[in-house]
Formats: structure tokens, C-alpha cells, sequence
């Protein structure tokens, strides 16, 4: 019936959703269009970017945030203009949706508000109390998944275990993260660098009466073909957007011992 009924909605019907890029340590122009298609795959929305300039001068940059119900961060960079900031702090606050994808929890690490929506973030000179750098990985490789709170709109029929495709593995983050804000974590493996914790890989909270989607994976393109990248992605966002996930998951998700890729790069 899902399947029926997205089908038949007009443009008009969908969620409208803002990726943001333009600056990044990572190859955005490869990824952003892979995270449009699999927010479109979904038949749920539609999907406009907003590109920022490379900067130093970045006055020019003011997205119409409020004009969306989902805003997907795809930016690490320099920092925006107050008033772009502000901006975002006032439409997630106000009640949108915000979804934090793989570097972006490395951006503006001196903007508190920011780094409150995100929970934890790494790099950019981020220490802990012990005085330490956030932010780690080891080598890419293919790691376990495992669910931490199955009674979430996002996390809800996923299995408790599965395997993710080869992708950097975020270890180390830090920041106000509440711990019931941890949908699943993967173990960091001393054996490839790790810290032989089990580190939060998705995450879901609310920032004031808006909700933020947080997912540390798909590093590149061919770790975004993971199934469960796509389907947590896909799932977060409509549950960023709307606080409800419609989403049924599909048959090629992953199992505890098996990856399972789909091809996404338009
Ligand atoms: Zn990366």
C-alpha cells in the first residue's frame, strides 16, 4: 500500500529537502549527488542543494532553511555568517529537521549551538576533558553494526546486528550527547587503530521542538552503496522531517555476517 500510495504523490505531496555543501575535506561533489538520489530513491522527496561559495568571502551564503522540512549537512568548512547560523539554529529550534552526515559532525567545532544538534563531533581542535583530540579512525574496512535502542521510529524492524560495507569507522568523538540519543555503535577494533570501545554510529535527538538525524558512516561513494547507509539514511530523514518513519525495510539489507551493497551513484 506504501508502495502505491508513494508512487502517486505529486512533487507537491513530497517532503522538501536541503542538502548543504561547498566546502569539504571530503569529495562532495561525488557524494552529494549520491545522497540526492537516495533521498529521491525513497519516493518520499525532493531534494534541492545548496551550494556554498569556497570562501574566504562567504556573505553570499543564505539558504532558506525554513523553506524546507529536512536540511542534510554535507558541509565541512569554513564558518557560515552569523545570520546563516542563526538561521539554522532558529529553523531546527523551531521544530525542522537536521541531518548530520560523516564529516559534517567535523565542521564548526566553536559553534556551541551547532555542536549541541550534533551531540559529538571530532577534529578541527576538539579535545576532551582529559585533554585529548576527538576524532579518530583506522584503515576502511568492513565492521559490524549493532543496535542500541530497537524501540526508535529509525531504528524499529531493523535487525540487531548487521554488517556494513568497508567505511571509516568514527572513533573518539565528543561533545553533549545524551547516551539515549545512541540508535547503534560499532566496535573500534584495537586491531585497526580503535579504541576498543563501542562508539555511536547513529544517532537521533531533539534540538529544541526540532529533531537531528546524526549517521557518522558513508565515508565515499562506494560506502554509501551499503544497504543499510542508504536505509538509515532514507529512514532519518523522513524521521528528521516528519518525527514518523513509513518506510518499510527491504528484503537486500544486511545480515550479522554479510554486506550487501546497491549501486546509488547516478
Ligand atoms: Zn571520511
Amino acid at each position: 500500500m506504501l508502495l502505491a500510495s508513494v508512487a502517486h504523490m505529486t512533487a507537491a505531496d513530497k517532503l522538501k529537502a536541503l542538502i548543504v555543501d561547498g566546502q569539504n575535506n571530503h569529495r562532495w561533489q561525488e557524494t552529494t549527488p549520491v545522497l540526492k538520489n537516495i533521498l529521491e530513491d525513497s519516493g518520499l522527496f525532493v531534494v534541492t542543494v545548496a551550494t556554498a561559495p569556497p570562501g574566504p568571502n562567504m556573505s553570499s551564503f543564505h539558504p532558506d532553511f525554513a523553506a524546507y522540512d529536512v536540511v542534510i549537512s554535507n558541509y565541512n568548512g569554513m564558518a557560515w555568517p552569523d545570520t546563516t547560523s542563526t538561521a539554522l539554529e532558529k529553523y531546527v529550534g523551531d521544530g525542522g529537521g537536521f541531518v548530520s552526515y560523516h564529516a559534517a559532525d567535523n565542521a564548526f567545532p566553536d559553534w556551541k549551538e551547532y555542536n549541541e544538534m550534533i551531540g559529538v563531533g571530532g577534529w578541527g581542535g576538539r579535545m576532551n576533558a582529559q585533554g585529548k583530540a576527538c576524532g579518530h579512525h583506522g584503515a576502511r574496512l568492513p565492521f559490524q553494526i549493532t543496535i542500541r535502542k530497537a524501540d526508535h521510529p529509525i531504528t524499529r524492524d531493523l535487525p540487531p546486528v548487521w554488517m556494513h560495507a568497508a567505511d571509516e569507522l568514527y572513533d573518539s568523538l565528543c561533545g553533549p550527547l545524551k547516551e539515549g540519543a545512541i540508535l547503534a555503535t560499532a566496535y573500534s577494533d584495537p586491531a585497526n587503530k580503535g579504541t576498543g570501545l563501542n562508539e555511536p554510529m547513529l544517532m537521533a535527538m531533539p534540538y529544541g521542538k526540532g529533531r537531528v538525524f546524526h549517521t557518522t558512516l558513508g565515508h565515499d561513494t562506494d560506502a554509501m552503496q551499503s544497504v543499510d547507509f542508504i536505509v538509515t539514511l532514507q529512514r532519518g530523514a523522513e524521521w528528521a522531517a516528519t518525527g514518523k518513519v513509513t518506510q518499510k525495510v527491504p528484503d537486500d539489507f544486511p545480515a550479522a555476517g554479510k554486506i550487501s551493497v546497491r549501486k546509488v551513484i547516478p
